[in-house]
């Protein structure tokens, strides 16, 4: 029996001719909403899911008779109930290393903006208020040599904070994961207890999964307790801030400025204040989003359906223990 796939985000044409040769594939790159009838009738026949960016739930699972494999494409899993999927003997996969760089320099990107003021100051000119030379209340800050704060160290951390030390001078603290000796050695990176990061970083990059630990982890007290003037970026996913005290301490000044790449919910509301604040620099979860990285995270998310749904092991599996059930 030829096994069925429903692809719900958008792949190459190539990549989707491979599957087809050997899947019966729904392609369904538009799916906006896990209540689209047509998803919802693919997903009763499908044996393999290739997407992201939608919530899989217990109740679509229940749905889904015939399931045996999802693939992401992505590296963050939150969107997905792991547990329930390996209950059920669903293999879940996602797509690390293939993005790391690509969202690293996303985080720079968002650092040096925040910092610099880039956004803001180029709108001056697109506005035509360009009239004299800026005087120092738009000044920005120095990144250079300053001190990097990164709240999670794993692949994307690293690779932000190997820019930060190598491309910058920038001193390296790092908190939320477990001790990193080579990155000490190759990076001077220090170790530090979070509070103690909040207090000393000039610059706060955040980079860890959203998880039931992490949901919240920034709030009104941590913004507190950053340095006057400090930096907060976000790259990781919206729930790990609490975005209302955030936004209330981007308005009061307790925090100076923040460079945002994830958001609550996404896409952001028309009503959200932070598009509107001089101090914010909002990006639409772009993290890892060019033509190289999102042609290399959809041809992960092909590879590891593909050998899942052969019974072989896939390139990067999250719940490993289906392999071994
Ligand atoms: P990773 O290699 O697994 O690194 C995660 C880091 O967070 C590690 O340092 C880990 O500690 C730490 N950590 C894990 N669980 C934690 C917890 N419960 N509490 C505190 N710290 C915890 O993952 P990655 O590839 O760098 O990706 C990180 C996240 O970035 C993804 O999960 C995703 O949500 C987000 N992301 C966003 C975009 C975007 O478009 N903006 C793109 C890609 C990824 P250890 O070092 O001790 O393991």
């Amino acid at each position: 029996m030829t096994k069925r796939i429903l692809v719900f985000r958008q792949i190459s044409d190539e990549q989707l001719s491979a599957l087809e040769q050997d899947f019966s594939v729904d392609y369904l790159p538009d799916t906006a909403s896990v209540e689209d009838p047509a998803f919802l009738d693919a997903l009763g026949h499908a044996h393999g899911l290739v997407g992201s960016s939608l919530a899989i739930t217990p109740t679509l699972l229940d749905r889904a008779p015939n399931l045996e494999a999802i693939a992401s494409i992505s590296v963050g899993y939150d969107n997905y109930p792991v547990d329930e999927l390996t209950r059920r003997g669903i293999l879940l996969c996602n797509t690390p290393d293939v993005l790391t760089e690509t969202t690293a320099d996303t985080g720079f990107l968002l650092i040096m903006c925040t910092a610099r003021r880039a956004i803001e100051l180029a709108q001056l000119i697109k506005e035509g208020n360009w009239t004299e030379s800026i005087g120092s209340d738009l000044y920005g800050s120095d990144v250079h040599g300053k001190t990097l704060g990164m709240v999670g160290m794993g692949r994307i951390g690293a690779a932000v904070a190997r820019r930060g030390a190598l491309g910058f001078g920038m001193n390296i603290l790092y908190t939320k994961a477990s001790p990193k000796p080579d990155l000490e050695r190759e990076l001077g990176a220090k170790r530090r207890e979070f509070d103690q990061l909040l207090a000393e970083a000039d610059i706060v990059c955040v980079t860890v999964p959203l998880s039931a630990e992490t949901e919240k982890l920034f709030g009104a007290r941590e913004f507190a307790q950053m340095k006057p003037g400090a930096c907060f970026v976000n790259i990781a996913r919206g729930k790990v801030v609490d975005e209302a005290a955030m936004i209330e301490a981007l308005g009061d000044g307790t925090l100076h400025a923040a460079g945002l790449d994830v958001f609550e919910h996404e896409p952001l509301a028309a009503d959200s204040p932070l598009p509107q604040m001089n101090n914010v620099v909002a990006l639409p979860h772009i993290g890892s989003a060019t033509n190289e990285t999102r042609t290399a995270m959809a041809q992960r998310a092909v590879d590891n359906i593909r050998l899942a749904l052969r019974g072989e092991r896939p390139i990067s599996p999250v719940n490993e223990e289906v392999l071994k059930g």
